[in-house]
């Protein structure tokens, strides 16, 4: 079965830089070598080394095509270089702050990058709501652009910080499926990805979906959310997905985003396993795993 990853993100060298800054203060104390150091972390090189690292590792494990997030607001030149040079293997997406100032310039500027597709929206840490005005703004500018937008939602955490001993000043309100599906509703044409099922709102992710056909969900990461709903199991969610979304509105992911770990296969086994389980018909199961992608980023 071909296999496309519509969720790794690319930390490059600027993404660790900034991380030392933050953390460290002075320019030249935070080198991405010791960032990478103190994170037990290989260090990223230069954007167009980290992207022929990143082929190899698809390479090994015959993962065809791969979205790579640029991770931070002003990264985004790091993963066109990456896409400019493996066109055929990768898909440009890049975080962006609307609420920010200049951040809708910034916005419009990434999305006229090559090989830039999708811009991701973090609300709860950049604290605006997904109904904001500016957001509408964005969807405006993704629609102009025949580009995706990806809104992450529900619980949020990020691992380079906490390991980095930096706080995460997110506020979870924020990341309401339901005030997306405001927005989405106005733009039917700009598709929308909503990671991680909705990351804990699932049943407000599921009503956003069902209220906009535009939604899609991706399936990345080990969904650890699910913690947080008594007695639910992920085979569970899958069969609820697929229940009010259909195959057609599910992509599958895998949040990979450090090396030495790579490409994370263990979240990609689970997933098959879980789709065998509950009897996914194979046309359903190819959608999920490279069509929905194709038809979301071109063939
Ligand atoms: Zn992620």
């Amino acid at each position: 079965m071909i296999v496309h990853d519509s969720h790794c993100h690319f930390f490059s060298r600027r993404f660790f830089e900034a991380l030392g800054r933050e953390k460290h203060g002075l320019v030249g104390d935070a080198t991405a070598e010791s960032v990478a150091r103190e994170l037990g972390w290989e260090a990223p090189g230069e954007p167009l080394a980290l992207a022929r690292r990143w082929v190899e590792e698809l390479d090994r494990h015959k993962v065809s095509r791969a979205a790579l997030i640029a991770s931070m607001p002003g990264d985004e030149g790091s993963v066109a270089e990456a896409v400019a040079a493996h066109p055929d293997r990768f898909t440009g997406f890049f975080v962006n702050n609307p609420a920010a100032p200049g951040g809708l310039d910034q916005a419009q500027r990434g999305l006229a990058l090559g090989g830039m597709r999708c811009v991701c929206l973090f609300p709860a840490m950049h604290r605006y709501r997904l109904d904001d005005e500016r957001v509408v703004r964005l969807f405006e500018l993704a629609a102009e652009h025949g580009a995706v937008v990806f809104a992450h939602c529900g619980y949020l955490s990020i691992e380079a910080r906490t390991r980095m001993g930096l706080p995460t000043m997110v506020d979870l309100r924020f990341g309401d499926p339901l005030a997306l599906a405001v927005t989405a509703g106005r733009f039917p044409h700009v598709p929308v990805i909503v990671p991680h099922f909705g990351g804990g709102f699932f049943r407000e992710a599921l009503m956003a979906a069902e209220a906009c056909p535009s939604i899609h969900f991706d399936t990345s990461s080990s969904n650890g959310w699910i913690k947080f709903v008594p007695d639910l199991t992920l085979a569970d969610v899958f069969r609820r997905a697929l229940a009010v979304l259909g195959p057609n509105r599910l992509v599958f992911g895998s949040d990979s985003s450090f090396f030495p770990r790579g490409w994370r296969k263990v979240v990609h086994g689970a997933q098959q396993a879980i789709l065998d389980e509950i009897g996914c018909e194979d046309d359903a199961c190819r959608k999920i795993f490279s069509g929905n992608f194709e038809r979301l980023f071109g063939a």
